[in-house]
């Protein structure tokens, strides 16, 4: 039985179909002319109403009161549900280290309510980046099930790359602190000031090189370079500072500026002093940072926990709980980053040799769901800008996705809020064989991802062919499209 045919049981398990393991996951059939969702509540960012969706096509035709289906629709009622933009996810990864490819990855998604993705398209060396928007194309082209876009990323700065980026539809790219990072300012800035010219978003991970560098050499002079040592080889003030310095490069550039993965409350306040100032400094954070703290970093298996900046304190994880609810974090991003569990406890791993990231694309929506709006007080508005709408916007979708209205994609995952389960790794579409939220029970999940007006994932199953999704060419950013 292949990958794609296999059905995953967590679904039977919330109840919301006849278990049956004799349940065969059929391909999708050929998009129906026409869908009516009916008698659902439908969620946007900027408010929630009961009421029907037609589908023509790949598209939205039509948000209304009690609207009759065409001869030939097929009809789904959606009464006790929810119906909800697709989830957008700017930052994953695939292939390479990375154990999914973009199929994997698109499967644990659509399973997880999560319709677009965004990932990278780095140069090899001497490679201009043209062709590794090319070539990264090709990789989504021949295996998304997802819709995809990619950010360049190119290393030395290179402010000539900015136009072409924006050229090819694919107006963003990524500033990694390398080693050699202090060397190149100059360039960068330049390279930024071509960014804001060309409408391009700048994605920055914030960790100071140099102060990473310190303090991980203070742990080798002391002998402690395992992984338990992982969080005080990069401290807080490693991401402060670099925060504040992206503050600095948007103030000084007038560049649109995305801070990925933000981690801290102190980091946290900078951001929100840089929007105070109106600068358009946009903040993600990403699950690891809401639902668990540094403690797991310690014992046995604290390495299967590693990620950049690495864990923080509970302090930090109420802070962020507050910056999505409050609006001062306009996007919750996985940073999938899938390895096995031999691979991150591998003993050859160490403060200088680590293996970053975790696998998430399937658990975030319900996780975020569960524990934001059933707990927390996130409001289902908030639910839905933070997971796809305000990404849209940044990224330049909006409003062919990130919304449910007429004209846009139809692209939505219709969630039972009732619904009961258990995050288990053998429930995943990944090839990650374990995630760090095992046993985390969850109230409600997507029971039907569309893409386009097709139906992905239904009854456990993912339907959709590799090579279905599409490569999203994308609009550059403008000014207006700030929150
Ligand atoms: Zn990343």
């Amino acid at each position: 039985m292949n990958h794609a045919m296999k059905r995953r049981d967590f679904v039977a398990g919330i109840g919301v179909l006849a278990s049956s393991s004799l349940l065969q996951c059929a391909t999708a059939q050929s998009a129906t002319t026409e869908i009516l969702i009916r008698g659902g509540r439908i969620v946007n960012a900027d408010g929630v109403r009961a009421a029907d969706v037609r589908i023509v096509g790949e598209t939205i035709a039509e948000v209304g009161l009690s609207l009759v289906p065409g001869a030939d629709a097929r009809i789904i009622e959606a009464k006790g549900r929810l119906v909800m933009p697709g989830g957008i996810d700017p930052h994953t990864h695939f292939g390479g280290r990375f154990v999914d490819d973009i199929t994997d990855g698109s499967r644990a998604a659509l399973a997880g309510g999560i319709t677009t993705l965004g990932t990278f398209a780095t140069t090899q060396p001497s490679e201009q980046i043209k062709d590794a928007i090319e070539r990264h194309s090709g990789y989504a082209r021949q295996q998304a099930i997802a819709d995809i876009f990619l950010h360049g990323q190119t290393w030395p700065p290179n402010p000539a790359a900015m136009p072409v980026l924006a050229e090819l539809g694919q107006p963003s790219f990524k500033i990694f602190p390398r080693l050699d990072f202090e060397m190149h300012i100059g360039a960068l800035l330049q390279m930024l000031e071509s960014a804001r010219a060309a409408g391009v978003v700048s994605l920055i991970h914030c960790e100071d090189g140099q102060l990473v560098a310190a303090a991980t050499r203070r742990l080798q002079a002391a002998g402690r370079t395992s992984l338990q040592a992982f969080a005080e080889s990069r401290p807080a003030i490693a991401e402060l500072a670099a925060t504040q310095r992206a503050a600095a490069f948007c103030e000084s550039t007038g560049a649109p500026m995305y801070v990925v993965h933000l981690s801290l409350a102190r980091a946290l306040d900078a951001c929100r002093a840089a929007r105070a100032a109106g600068l358009p400094l946009f903040v993600e954070t990403r699950p690891l940072y809401l639902f668990l703290t540094e403690q797991r970093l310690l014992g046995p298996e604290g390495p299967l926990h590693v990620g950049m900046p690495p864990l923080r304190s509970a302090s930090d994880v109420a802070a962020l709980w507050g910056g999505l609810i409050d609006g001062s974090i306009d996007v919750l991003a996985t940073d999938h980053a899938p390895s096995t569990r031999a691979m991150k406890l591998d003993p050859a791993l160490s403060i200088t040799n680590s293996r970053a990231g975790v696998s998430d694309l399937q658990f975030m929506l319900p996780m975020y769901f569960s524990e934001g709006t059933g707990k927390r007080g996130l409001s289902l508005e908030r639910f839905v800008a933070t997971t796809s709408t305000n990404a849209a916007r940044i990224f330049g979708l909006y409003p062919r996705k990130g919304v449910l209205q007429a004209g846009s994609d139809a692209d939505l995952a219709i969630w039972d809020p009732a619904a009961v389960a258990k995050v288990t790794a053998s429930g995943g579409f990944s090839k990650s064989d374990y995630t760090v939220y095992e046993g985390t029970n969850v109230t409600g999940w997507p029971v039907m991802t569309m893409r386009r007006g097709q139906v992905v994932f239904e009854n456990g199953c993912v339907t959709g062919q590799p090579g279905s999704g599409r490569l999203l060419a994308r609009e550059q950013w403008r000014p207006q499209d700030r929150r």
